[in-house]
């Protein structure tokens, strides 16, 4: 496979830019070889610099759910960009995408849009803070919420009473009010709240995890989180950024029938541009400025642009049987790779939750960030390059969730099945 203008373009790259990428994944630091530079995409296909097509599991990190180039969101985008690119004032489409979100996930009463997932959690953080007169925030270890400071903990052993700014750059104090606990373990939530009943504010959860890999909750998790933030009069936020229009129209809470009192969006509901929202409850939602005290703005916030691909997509979405689509391909991914490890006697396991699914390597069961850390990384990097020389564009760190489309075509799946089935062959030669 010719890579050389990839290779090329990435030198010129890291001279004036940071890394030599606008976002650290793209880099592919973890599995130790310069990043391919994408020309074009064309349904479930991505095609690079060397004119290599690679089947794409990646969709942009989860908003194409169309796959690319869907003709409904590119046609939408020309019908508006013939307006103008933003205005600064409002336009109709924002209604009418506010007016969708609320027909689907009955939990938003009112949504503010802005353009990225960080601006939604950050934001949906501050109001759970002014709406409960309250400081902490709970989240979870190895649950992604975005950039914003005091979001930007991980936490290691020390979790349970210290939290540590995964960044320098970030004083401490700035996430003295972040605590932590592990992922499905309820009695943990439940002690924070008894040793600190009224100085939390509020959870936030990536309803099913989509950033230590993906893992399910297991059943009591979310009606326990629901149940204990009602007890303690905190707030819980769900933070559906990937989850959102991607695993139904109304999201994780949805498919788990959880109401979460605010609910952050992005990556689907942009339809491939820089959208994201959150909303939920009236009473929370009218603290926001112009009405309320809680400031929060942004000069693109509901591009036209932008909010014309998003209610393309989401307008797609409910058309037909997108979603039981999206679970018959994941399911068959899923069945043909797991035939592959058994024949193989390749030990893994696959956490799927309809269209998002993580291989990990070298363990049985994955439910929470220590397990995922637990993995093979060796071994993934192996199956990562294995799948990239034969044309699978698989995300490049174990820690991902690839993401089906529904561009994606049985015979591209079963040509990734056959892919992985020549790399395990291989591989179990050692
Ligand atoms: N929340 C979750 C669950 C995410 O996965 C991400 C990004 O991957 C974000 C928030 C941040 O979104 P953005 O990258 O648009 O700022």
């Amino acid at each position: 496979m010719k890579t050389s203008r990839s290779r090329e373009l990435f030198s010129r790259a890291q001279r004036y830019i940071p890394g030599g990428v606008n976002s650290p994944v793209r880099a592919w630091k973890s599995v130790g070889v310069f990043p391919r530079f994408v020309v074009r995409g064309a349904g479930a296909y991505i095609f690079d610099a060397d004119d290599n097509r690679y089947i794409d599991f990646v969709g942009s990190w989860g908003p194409l759910i169309l796959g690319h180039r869907h003709p409904r969101v590119t046609g939408a985008i020309q019908k508006a960009l013939a307006g103008g690119t933003t205005f600064g004032a409002p336009t109709e489409s924002e209604v009418e995408i506010a007016e969708l979100v609320r027909r689907h996930v009955r939990s938003i009463e009112k949504l503010r849009l802005v353009s990225s997932g960080t601006e939604a959690t950050m934001t949906a953080v501050r109001l759970a803070r002014a709406f409960t007169g309250r400081s902490k925030i709970l989240k979870f270890d190895g649950c992604y919420h975005g950039h914003s400071d005091g979001m930007l903990v991980r936490a290691g052993s020390g979790v349970a009473t210290f939290s540590l700014p995964d960044s320098p750059g970030i004083p401490p104090g700035f996430v003295a009010n972040t605590l932590v606990a592990p992922f499905n373990d309820i009695l943990a939530v439940d002690s924070r709240f008894k040793q600190e009943p009224e100085t939390i504010a509020g959870i936030i959860v990536e309803p099913v995890c989509g950033n230590m890999g993906v893992i399910p909750p297991e059943p009591d998790f979310l009606p326990a989180l629901r149940e204990l933030t009602r007890r303690y009069g905190a707030v819980l936020i769900f933070d559906e950024v990937i989850t959102g229009f991607r695993l139904a129209l109304g999201g994780a809470q949805n498919v788990y029938q959880v109401e979460p009192d605010l609910t952050c969006l992005g990556k689907v509901v942009g339809g491939g541009l820089p959208l994201a929202g959150f909303g939920g409850k009236k009473e929370i939602m009218d603290m926001l400025a112009p009405d309320g005290p809680v400031y929060q703005a942004g000069t693109l916030s509901g591009n036209p642009l932008a909010v014309a691909a998003g209610l393309a997509t989401l307008k797609q979405l409910a058309k037909g049987r997108a979603y039981s689509e999206l679970e018959q391909k994941g399911k068959r991914l899923q069945e043909g790779l797991e035939t592959v490890l058994r024949k193989y006697g390749i030990h893994a396991v696959m956490n799927r939750v309809g269209s998002m699914m993580t291989l990990f390597f070298g363990t049985e069961r994955v439910r929470n960030a220590d397990d995922a850390r637990r993995c093979d990384r060796e071994r993934f990097v192996r199956f990562f390059h294995g799948m990239l020389n034969s044309g699978i564009y698989w995300p490049p760190s174990p820690f991902e969730a690839a993401f089906v489309s529904l561009a994606h075509s049985n015979n591209d799946l079963d040509k990734t099945i056959k892919a992985f089935e020549d790399w395990a062959r291989k591989e179990s030669k050692g």
